[in-house]
């Protein structure tokens, strides 16, 4: 039996999640007694629902169960920063070669229209077709700027260069010196879009929440424990991204970073009319990859996300909490001093399961067990093309999007502990120093 050493847990107060319509509605039950399903699929996240949706339409008679530990939009892909990245990114592994940009664009933008088919059919709410900027505060970051609009030109993607009044005058705020604007992102409430996907689960496919696996027994039906309940299938899809390892199938391919979020109240009118008279809601990255990343929603939010830790328990503390909250205070207050009196109404952290050298997990593990995950920061999007292709995969369904995420699986060896955590600890310092007020 493959015990379950390490569990998901709520990392503080979700903002997305309770700032979405119906958000305390519960989508599925407890798994409670003997169950049998032809697929059982764990992590009800991106890419676990993108995994089950696709199996469901190539094999609409398969009973397929989904189950998660957590409620769906609790866990990573209901706290994330809400970007669907059309384009390469600089959290995505520094590829820089052009076909290898205009493949992964495809595929992005493959997911992103599959995402939007779904929010579309289901009148799924704060969907947001902003774009997305990629700011430089600090003078030592522009060449981040400069290297993505070079590969952006050579590969002939569109995008627009802003600096000074006329990037004040687009976000509100003056603290950035220029930014590289692309039109093809989307930014959401990512814990309504994950929620609204569960609509689109069609009757075969049973949705479990609150129900951690405990172990699974491996065999020729595999048989996942629950406190009082078992499930079992022949076939096992694990989307359980930074949990993965605890399954027995991956091992020293991952290296999961904390990162935390804070999301004030919505701006009152007043507000509004005085700093962000004609603004339209937008989002930014930084240029450099340990910076902060900043949204002005189209609900008139203002989000906050940075902070890096790796903590090798895969859950945070109070203090944790604590300390990533006076950094968002800090982070906040610089880019708007005209707001400093706004308290933020909600902060908490997820994890990026960062993987060596940025390649997924995307794994035929054998006996028909099947991993992804390794989303290395932009899972919203990479998540629902490997669930995707890997129902693909397992009905032997070929395609140019299916052999380009085979070529480009193969994440490297992390070390064991301790070298995993000092090496982790010592890169994650460096890059946040570098980062300056970019942070
Ligand atoms: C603060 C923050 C900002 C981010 N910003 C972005 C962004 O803007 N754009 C982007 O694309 N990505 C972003 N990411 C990354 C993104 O959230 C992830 O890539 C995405 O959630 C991956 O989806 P997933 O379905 O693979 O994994 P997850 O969302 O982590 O889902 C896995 C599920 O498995 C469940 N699980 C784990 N163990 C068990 C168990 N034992 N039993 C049952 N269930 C279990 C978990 O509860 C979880 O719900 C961000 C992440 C963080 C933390």
């Amino acid at each position: 039996m493959q015990k379950i050493q390490k569990f998901p847990q709520v990392d503080g107060d979700l903002g997305w999640l309770e700032s979405t319509p119906d958000f305390t509605a519960p989508l599925g039950q407890r798994v409670k007694g003997a169950q049998e399903f032809d697929v059982a699929v764990i992590g009800a996240g991106f890419t676990g629902l993108s995994f089950a949706l696709r199996f469901a339409e190539l094999e609409p008679s398969a009973r397929i169960a989904v189950v998660d530990a957590l409620r769906v939009g609790e866990g990573t892909s209901g706290r994330n920063a809400g970007f669907l990245i059309d384009l390469p990114h600089n959290l995505d592994g520094g590829k820089t070669d052009v076909s290898y940009a205009r493949s992964l664009y495809k595929l992005n933008v493959f997911a992103i229209e599959r995402l939007r088919a779904f929010k579309d059919r289901f009148a799924i709410p704060l969907w947001d077709d902003a774009g997305k900027y990629m700011s430089a505060h600090e003078e030592s970051n522009e060449p981040g700027l400069a290297s993505f609009s070079n590969m952006l030109s050579e590969a002939g993607f569109e995008y627009e260069t802003l600096s000074g009044r006329d990037l004040e005058k687009r976000l509100g705020t003056s603290y950035y010196r220029s930014a590289v604007y692309t039109p093809g992102n989307v930014l959401v409430n990512p814990a309504a879009l994950v929620r609204g996907l569960t609509k689109a689960l069609p009757k075969n496919v049973t949705l479990f929440e609150n129900s951690p696996v405990l172990g699974v027994e491996y065999g020729t039906r595999h048989q996942l424990r629950f406190l009082g309940g078992t499930i079992s299938a022949p076939t096992v899809a694990q989307a359980t991204n930074s949990f993965s390892e605890e399954f027995g199938k991956v091992s020293r391919r991952l290296a999961p970073v904390f990162t935390y979020a804070s999301l004030t109240p919505r701006l009152t009118d007043e507000q509004i009319k005085r700093h962000f008279n004609g603004v339209q809601s937008w989002g930014t990255t930084s240029a450099h990859p340990a910076g902060s990343t900043v949204r002005f929603t189209v609900d008139r939010r203002i989000f906050v996300r940075n902070t890096l830790d790796f903590l090798p328990e895969l859950m945070s503390t109070r203090t944790d909490l604590d300390t990533a909250w006076i950094q968002h205070r800090k982070s906040f207050e610089a880019r708007f001093p005209f707001l400093k009196e706004m308290a933020f109404e909600y902060t908490w952290g997820g994890m990026l399961a960062m993987t060596m050298n940025h390649e997924p997990v995307f794994a035929d593990a054998g006996g028909g067990v099947y991993v992804m995950g390794g989303c290395n920061g932009v899972g919203v999007v990479k998540g629902t093309y490997l669930g995707y292709y890997m129902a693909d995969h397992i009905k032997n369904l070929q395609s140019d999007n299916l052999t380009f995420i085979q070529r480009h699986s193969s994440p490297s060896w992390v070390p064991p502990d301790p070298l995993r955590t000092v090496g982790a600890r010592m890169r994650l310092t460096r890059e946040s120093a570098a980062a300056g007020g970019d942070i």
